[in-house]
């Protein structure tokens, strides 16, 4: 045995992992002191403004507008001026633009990541290697298609809607972006986005892209300021929502848009089920789990929030886990080790504290590994949960924080049955060595992605969207495209 195995046996170990800080300059960051809205080409004046901060110190970092219920209404207003115009152009020439955008954003791929874990908090590694590589492929993806929509929909007429709307939320700011202004684009349509209110600085660089690749005037614009802002989008003339977000807001927007005539699609919440069988890779299995709840600290809608484990294989796996979740490192979001960055905001923290607080309430086992967070900003410690019930709140409820919750399951239909006893059907995740039984977990989990052997996997050829309380539509994909079309 080696030294590193005797120590590493001395459960719950800390082993020093003691790394040197490797902080990301932000020198690379130019912000404005203030910025307006995005409208018909053009940096408009609001009466309000409101300040953006960033959640690793609580420092201000710009001041942004508040739109107006008018302010929404002259951004779609200038949007559907735009469209005549860009709707007519052949699908070779927006795609020429989708392409340009594609290769400035993986051009200034850095000035990006840097904004996005400034100001939401995620870990930098994850910003520069997820988010930003991502960003990029869905407007390359979707460049191609934008000549080609006669074949990927042969004998339909497809024809683009209009203006659509597009309200995002705060977990993935640019990624959430382009997988919607991608598409809507391609399509032939012109868009008024709205980022989520603790998020908006990334959407407010993409307009300096925007201009850089010389797209026309009007057809993106962004509108930026709080949940009354999407609202008066919800309400305005356009001929598309779509929404991602939280479920409770997702239902309002549907029973305001419903006989209207108004197009929707509805990306919300999850609590997905990591199912792990006791014939899998176990270490890999573990890297799963980690990956699957700890990333960007558990503010991802198909975070596998729920551990489903085999009795068989119970200890060992969750000693596994504690193992590895004493080398997280949580800390500043922009050192390039950072391993779990800043909960997004003050209020996203006390929801998960008082969810955290109900389980222990309700007689879960609580483990933190050892860390020190810092003393600004808002953080939360990785978490885990054993001894839990399935009805639990932290076993029903969407936490959205880096707190997992493990059950077991003995045989394949019991897992299935649990996985599925949720509201939500976002994604779930089976890991198991057999072919066929990840063929038949995948034909019964009601989830609209499920991964097999990893988990968080993105692509943007790939669509993903949910079942039931996850909302329906899809993005990503020609299943993504679909829904800024139509056909005769
Ligand atoms: P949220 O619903 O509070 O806000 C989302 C967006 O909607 C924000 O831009 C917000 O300003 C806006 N908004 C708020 N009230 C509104 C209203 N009445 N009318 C119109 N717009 C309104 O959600 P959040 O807290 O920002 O994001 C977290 C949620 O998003 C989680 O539930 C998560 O699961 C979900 N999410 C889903 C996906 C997916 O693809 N399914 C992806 C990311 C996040």
């Amino acid at each position: 045995m080696t030294d590193l195995e005797k120590r590493s046996d001395r459960s719950p170990v800390p082993a020093d992992w003691t790394y040197a800080p490797a902080p990301e300059s932000t020198d690379i960051v130019h912000l404005q002191e203030r910025y307006g809205l995005y409208v018909g080409g053009e940096w408009l004046e609001t009466k309000e403004h409101f300040t953006t901060i960033s959640p690793r110190d609580e420092s201000p970092l710009a001041e942004v507008a508040q739109a107006s219920e008018a302010d929404v209404q002259n951004a779609v207003a200038a949007a559907r001026e735009a469209f005549g115009s860009w709707s007519k152009l052949p699908g070779s020439e927006r795609a020429k633009y989708l392409f340009r955008i594609a290769r400035i954003l993986a051009e200034r791929s850095r000035e990006f990541a840097v904004l996005e874990s400034l100001n939401g908090g995620k870990p930098i590694k994850e910003s520069r290697d997820v988010d930003l590589p991502l960003a990029a492929a869905h407007f390359f993806y979707y460049a191609g298609w934008a000549d080609k929509l006669e074949y990927a929909f042969p004998n339909r007429s497809p024809k683009p809607l209009g203006v659509a709307g597009q309200i995002i939320p705060w977990n993935f700011p640019l990624l959430m972006l382009a997988w919607k202004i991608a598409p809507a684009l391609a399509a032939g349509n012109t868009v008024v986005l709205k980022p989520a209110e603790t998020t908006p600085l990334t959407a407010l660089l993409f307009c300096d892209v925007v201009r850089q690749a010389e797209l026309p005037p009007g057809v993106v614009n962004i509108v930026t300021g709080d949940g009354s802002a999407g609202a008066a989008l919800v309400e305005s003339e356009v001929d598309k929502i779509a929404f991602t977000g939280s479920t409770e807001v997702g239902k309002a927007i549907q029973r305001r848009l419903a006989g209207t005539g108004t197009k929707l699609t509805l990306e919300l919440g999850g609590k997905a089920a990591n199912i792990v069988f006791d014939d899998c890779a176990l270490d890999q299995a573990v890297e799963g789990i980690v990956n699957g709840i700890y990333f960007n600290q558990g503010h991802v809608c198909c975070a596998g929030s729920r551990l489903f484990v085999q009795e068989s294989i119970y200890e060992p796996v969750v000693e596994k886990l504690k193992k590895r979740m004493t080398t997280l490192r949580v800390g500043d979001p922009l050192d390039k080790n950072t391993d779990v960055g800043a909960i997004n905001s003050r209020m996203q923290l006390e929801k998960i504290e008082e969810l955290v607080a109900a389980g222990k309430e309700e007689g879960a086992e609580i483990y933190q590994p050892p860390c020190r967070l810092p003393e600004k900003g808002y953080w939360f410690a990785p978490t885990v949960f054993t001894n839990v019930a399935q009805s639990y709140r932290i076993a029903q409820e969407e936490i959205f924080g880096p707190v997992l919750s493990v059950l077991t399951f003995r045989t394949p239909d019991e897992a299935v049955e649990k996985a599925n006893n949720t509201p939500y059907g976002l994604s779930a995740g089976v890991w198991t060595e057999k072919g066929s039984r990840i063929l038949w977990m995948a034909q019964r989990l009601r989830a609209g992605v499920v991964w097999a052997n990893t988990f968080n996997r993105f692509d943007p050829t790939s669509p993903f969207g949910g079942y039931k309380e996850s909302g329906f539509g899809r993005e990503g994909g020609l299943h993504g495209m679909e829904p800024y079309l139509d056909f005769e």
